[in-house]
């Protein structure tokens, strides 16, 4: 699908969505803050109401602003369409929620971010939305778990924090097969992996990490693939027959007349509509800015961590290394053909002392800000254990398999050498120097 110049999808991203009849031809596109738009004369509006035409009425469900981010994003992430929210966790409930109701189920993997666990085993369950986890990312076991009240599968292309690369073209093939669709939150895939080129339905990214690149801003985009809706009419009803949700819409035949999809008109005007998890026009506009150096920003945090990995793997004071780059030399090949370029811009560690030695070695970095998120400029660490996986049961930390001694690096964009010598002199501190002062 070409964007609004009409070019293919490798337009470079800083010539993305910019309007053509611009009267002062802007080099940057325009903020549109505003709640709403001016409506045309009488049958005119009552057309747009219908969505005979898919202009922007009221700015919850549309603005020019946005749609120029959800034309970058779509760019990035090879997609057909793209669809912005408020927060990447904004884009995963309504990802889901368009196509699933109360008894249904979705299957997921268990390596999951842990916002992302709370969410689906308990939030969606008292919606009563079903959510059964995988003992394994394999195809076989997605299928296994599923029936004919399966709306969706949903992993994420690398774990947080173990790091594990999902091996989406496989799962995703026996996906199509089925007439399922397979969702794939590629927050930290961002610019690496293009989860919808190995076939995945639809794609996630929270924009608040590498895209926002600066801890500035929240986003979430989501972007649809290839997916054969009509190759599962039954199993989603809501896209083929008349909508109550909206008039009795039925979406498949407004999607043929506006060349989109049922799923990306229902995510906006019911999901966008119903739950007003909107981005904001100068958020949108933020994130938009940040698309332009995505590309150079995320290579460079990929092979800072690459290094980094190398070093912490195979010192004494490490008993373990998370990162696509370390392991057997099958494993790593496999990680590659999923990640073309092998790296990515975590590297989670576990280190030798269990917990009190995890928190100690995020004490003890200066460089890094000890902080909740990933994907900044800055680099970051955090000890998980004690930190996000609080918010899960004890039954469920557990099986999250994050020990007791790990921890989670965001590798920035500073000197890589100056990120491992502060390694180094806080790893050397566990062992006697100078005790680190800890956070209350
Ligand atoms: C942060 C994060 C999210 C949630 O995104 P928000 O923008 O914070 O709502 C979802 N998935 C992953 C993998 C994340 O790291």
């Amino acid at each position: 699908m070409p964007d609004s110049l009409g070019h293919k999808r490798s337009i470079p991203l800083p010539h993305i969505g910019l309007a053509t009849n611009d009267p002062y031809r802007s080099l940057v596109a325009p903020i549109y803050q505003t709640t709403a738009f001016e409506l045309p004369e009488a049958d005119e509006a009552a057309a747009l109401f219908a969505l005979e035409k898919l202009t922007p009425i009221y700015a919850r469900t549309d603005n020019p602003t946005t749609r120029v981010l959800e034309e970058r994003m779509r760019a990035v992430e090879q997609g057909e369409a793209c669809i912005c929210f408020a927060t990447g966790k904004a884009a995963i409930v309504a990802a889901i929620c368009a196509v699933t109701g109360a008894g249904d189920n979705i299957v997921a993997s268990r390596n999951l971010f842990s916002g992302t666990m709370a969410m689906f085993s308990a939030t969606l369950k008292n919606l009563g939305i079903n959510v059964r986890f995988t003992e394994q990312d394999t195809a076989e076991a997605f299928e296994a778990l599923s029936d004919e009240r399966t709306k969706l599968w949903y992993a994420e292309t690398l774990s947080n924090p173990l790091l594990k690369v999902f091996p989406i073209a496989s799962v995703a093939r026996r996906s199509h097969s089925l007439g399922i669709p397979l969702v794939i939150d590629n927050t930290l895939g961002v610019g690496l992996c293009q989860p919808l080129a190995f076939g995945a339905a639809v794609s996630v990214v929270s924009l608040s990490k590498y895209v926002a690149g600066d801890g500035s801003t929240m986003g979430g985009a989501l972007s649809e693939g290839n997916f054969e809706w009509a190759s599962a009419r039954d199993r989603f009803t809501w896209l083929f027959q008349p909508d109550p949700a909206f008039a009795g819409v039925v979406w498949a035949d407004l999607a043929r007349k506006h060349r989109t999809t049922p799923y990306m008109l229902r995510l906006r005007f019911v999901m966008l509509r119903d739950f007003g998890a909107t981005l904001s026009p100068l958020s949108a506009f933020l994130l938009s800015q940040a698309t332009e150096t995505l590309a150079l920003r995320i290579q460079r945090h990929a092979e800072s961590a690459r290094r980094v990995a190398t070093f912490l793997d195979g010192h004494p004071r490490v008993r373990s290394v998370c990162h696509p780059t370390i392991g057997t030399a099958d494993e790593v090949r496999r990680n590659a053909d999923t990640i073309p370029g092998g790296a990515c811009g975590m590297v989670s560690v576990d280190i030798h002392g269990g917990q009190v030695a995890g928190q100690r070695f995020v004490a003890g970095l200066t460089l890094f800000r000890h902080v909740a998120t990933a994907g900044s400029s800055a680099s970051l660490a955090i000890h998980p254990y004690s930190t996000q996986l609080r918010q899960l049961t004890e039954d469920e930390r557990r099986r999250t398999g994050v020990p007791e001694g790990f921890v989670r690096l965001s590798i920035g964009l500073e000197d890589p050498d100056m990120l491992i010598d502060d390694l180094q002199q806080s790893l050397a501190a566990l062992d006697g120097g100078p005790a680190p002062v800890l956070p209350e």
